[in-house]
């Protein structure tokens, strides 16, 4: 079977023959799926360029299959799934030890053990065929297959939402007075892929949304955020116009995964009870703040909180929101998938792999 393949901490990425036990596999319970897209994340990039630390191929080898974005066509059934179904493999996997992995919850593991497809201990999905156990794959309608790879990354944004929300029911009232959330107002920073979808989820929940980032927008990207009524601010010169414009807001969501010092530009536009949710992994500097921000940090029941990744449910909850944004925003979705390649043409497939073009939202590996 052909698979694409790191050797980590070396940089670099292969497409290799690997050897898998089909017979062995095929009599555990496991469903055969042929793989017929790969989503490329940065995540794939930072392992390519050997700059994740944290990366780790299975127990006794030193080879890792990539991939943790795919959809695939169950060949062997079973186990409530048919074959011909559209589905999409999870990627984050329990540790098998604590309570919250015993639950389906590894995104709160506790013991930091539990496994990731592609990038921690376990294969990824950039290969041919998969066998997998049907609890970590979810059913993806056939109506949404040209966005489906989208329901990974938008999972982890789920995720994140829910965890903001139910932490805001601390405040009696964190909504408006007709119920809603359409007189809060959102900043999300960054308008890669994450703070895109981001964007689009908090549109979906009612909040005003500004997106910043500190360059103009291309073209793609600013048509993509139209027809949702997401406002552009550049960021370049700091944020003061902005909140002389707009005021403070009540939801800030950091996915710039850039330089730290970004934080203490942040936390000051926070409104009273805001929440600051930190989604990127910010890659180099530090930041500080002074005595009186945090005064006024504690004083107005401010938040800081890590959001990360998603289970299950929120891969599901992705997939209902995918096909509702299909009829929404039409424009929208037609543009968030800015390449397919296929993986006959490897030149290309690696080169994707090792190098972001500008523009690009989501580019996906077409395996023939
Ligand atoms: P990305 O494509 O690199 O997007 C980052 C965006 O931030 C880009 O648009 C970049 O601009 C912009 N940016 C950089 N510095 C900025 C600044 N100072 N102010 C405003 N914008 C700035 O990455 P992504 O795929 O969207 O992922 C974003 C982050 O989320 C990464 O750190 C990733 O590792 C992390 N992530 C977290 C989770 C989780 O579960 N927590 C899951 C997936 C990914 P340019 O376009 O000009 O470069
Ligand atoms: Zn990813
Ligand atoms: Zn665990």
């Amino acid at each position: 079977m052909r698979a694409i393949v790191v050797k980590p901490p070396k940089p670099g990425v292969e497409i290799n023959d690997v050897k898998i036990d089909e017979d062995k596999l095929s009599t555990i319970g496991l469903v055969k799926i042929k793989v017929l897209e790969n989503g490329i994340c940065g995540t794939d990039r930072e392992i390519v360029s050997g700059k994740r630390t944290s990366v780790k191929p299975p127990a006794g080898k030193d080879e890792l299959i990539l991939g943790h974005e795919a959809i695939g066509i169950v060949e062997v059934g079973g186990y409530g799934l048919k074959e011909g179904e559209l589905v999409m493999p999870i990627n984050k996997r329990g540790c098998g030890k604590c309570l919250n992995c015993l639950v389906g919850r590894p995104d709160f593991c506790e013991t930091g053990e539990g496994l990731v497809a592609g990038t921690k201990g376990l294969d990824g999905f950039m290969r041919e065929y998969l066998y997998d156990d049907p609890k970590y794959l979810v059913k993806i309608p056939l109506a949404i297959k040209d966005i489906a790879i989208l329901a990974q990354p938008l999972a982890d944004i789920e995720k994140s939402v829910e965890a903001i929300l139910t932490t805001q029911k601390r405040v009696p009232i964190w909504t408006c007075d007709d119920g809603t959330f359409n007189c809060k107002k959102a900043l999300v920073v960054g308008t890669g892929p994450t703070g895109i979808l981001f964007s689009l989820i908090l549109r979906t929940y009612g909040f005003q949304v500004w997106i910043t980032n500190r360059r103009e927008l291309l073209d793609n990207e600013k048509e993509i955020l139209e027809e949702p009524g997401i406002i552009f601010y550049n960021s370049e010169n700091g944020y003061d116009n902005l909140v002389k414009s707009e005021g403070k807001f009540d939801l800030i969501i950091d996915t710039s995964g850039a330089s730290a010092s970004i934080m203490q530009h942040l936390v000051p536009l926070l409104q009273i009870n805001g929440v600051l949710g930190l989604f990127g992994f910010p890659r180099y500097d530090n930041f500080s703040l002074d005595y009186k921000t945090v005064q006024d940090f504690v004083i107005n029941n401010r938040i800081i909180i890590g959001l990360d990744n998603g289970q299950k449910p929120h891969f599901q909850q992705a997939v209902i929101h995918l096909a509702s944004w299909k009829s929404l925003w039409p424009k929208t979705t037609s543009k968030m998938i800015t390449k397919v390649i296929s993986i006959s043409n490897e030149r290309e497939v690696i080169s994707s792999l090792r190098e972001k073009l500008p523009g690009e939202i989501k580019v996906i590996i077409r395996w023939e």
